[in-house]
């Protein structure tokens, strides 16, 4: 692959973004920022990342947390499995490792919730090895770089880009290549339209040179999501209502929820929402039912609900239970 370091490295230099997790090199506030980003845009994971680093400035404040203060920290972002790993891993590298996340990428990607993308941003921030962070972004990017027309949804793909580019690693700088790398794919070369007069490797730019860079990337084949039709039931009884634990495992895991179920007779419907997950749509249809039985669940006052985590999934429907005093 053509040389890309020094002119990627000089433009990030002048123009990468001021963000929070930059500040720093640590190993820990890396891992925690990598997570977070992972699906989530820069803009939203911001408040939630000072907001976690306060509660739980080092690594062995967030193994000593309860599971609960974790996931209400987490409200909100989504993809609960990540902060559930993100416990789990915590508490690993306090007992196997000290504390102290380890400086090799086989070891960080056995750690849970670790992939090799992640593996390769702790890697290169933190320790200045020669690891490829490769997500959609540097898929982009390089794709268009090299005129690539493989489909970047093939894992063998993306392990062969990784390869490539950890062949260009410039030590004592791998950290900002990651880094150089995204940026370029977040602010620059842009999935819709890239800005290929703002970049600072035009004239390296295959796509560019043929006037094809709307031909990459090739996405590949994506499968229709799941479309689940589900009732969102807020039974009500005296100053309580109903929730019950979803299973342990799979969408949403052991996480509170409103209660589905057969339409009850007298309920009252109070309207429809829409969730989109990676692989699932939900389409909800809630109803109301006061005075409901005792049933097999849990009763919650309104404070002792509102202290739980509830997936932002059920946002309308929670928002309708604020409105009613439950
Ligand atoms: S020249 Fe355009 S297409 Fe090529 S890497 Fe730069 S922004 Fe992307």
């Amino acid at each position: 692959m053509i040389d890309l370091t020094a002119p990627l490295l000089e433009w990030y230099g002048k123009n990468k973004r001021a963000l929070p997790w930059r500040e720093s090199r640590d190993a820990y506030r890396v891992w925690v920022s990598e997570i977070m980003l992972q699906q989530t845009r820069i803009q939203a994971v911001m408040g939630y990342y000072e907001r976690f680093m306060t509660a739980f400035p080092t690594v062995e404040a967030l193994a000593a947390a309860p599971e609960e203060a974790l996931l209400k920290l987490w409200e909100g972002l989504g993809y609960y499995s990540r902060a559930r790993n993100l416990h789990k891993c915590a508490k690993e590298v306090v007992s196997r490792y000290g504390g102290r996340f380890p400086a090799d990428v086989k070891a960080l990607r056995a750690l849970p919730g670790i992939g090799d993308y992640t593996a390769g941003a702790i890697a290169s921030i933190a320790f200045d090895l020669p690891a490829a962070a490769v997500d959609g972004n540097v898929l982009r990017v390089h794709a268009r770089l090299t005129a690539d027309s493989t489909p970047v949804s093939d894992t063998s793909h993306r392990k062969a880009v990784a390869r490539e580019l950890a062949e260009l690693y410039p030590a004592g700088h791998c950290g900002d290549f990651t880094s150089a790398l995204m940026e370029l794919g977040e602010t620059v070369c842009l999935p819709g339209a890239p800005r290929c007069a703002a970049c600072p490797l035009q004239t390296l730019c295959e796509a560019n040179a043929r006037g094809e860079t709307e031909l990459y990337p090739v996405m590949g084949e994506k499968k229709p999501r799941r479309i689940e039709a589900r009732n969102v039931l807020l039974l009500l009884r005296g100053n309580r209502i109903a929730l019950r634990k979803r299973p342990e495992k799979g969408l949403l895991a052991g996480l509170w929820e409103f209660p589905d179920g057969e339409v009850p007779e007298n309920a009252e419907f109070c309207g429809e929402a829409v969730h989109i997950f990676t692989h699932v749509e939900w389409h909800m249809k809630g109803y109301i039912l006061r005075d409901a039985p005792e049933g097999d669940y849990r009763w919650f006052t309104r404070e002792e609900r509102q202290a739980l985590t509830l997936p932002t999934a059920f946002r309308f429907y929670t928002a309708i239970a604020d409105s009613l005093g439950f």
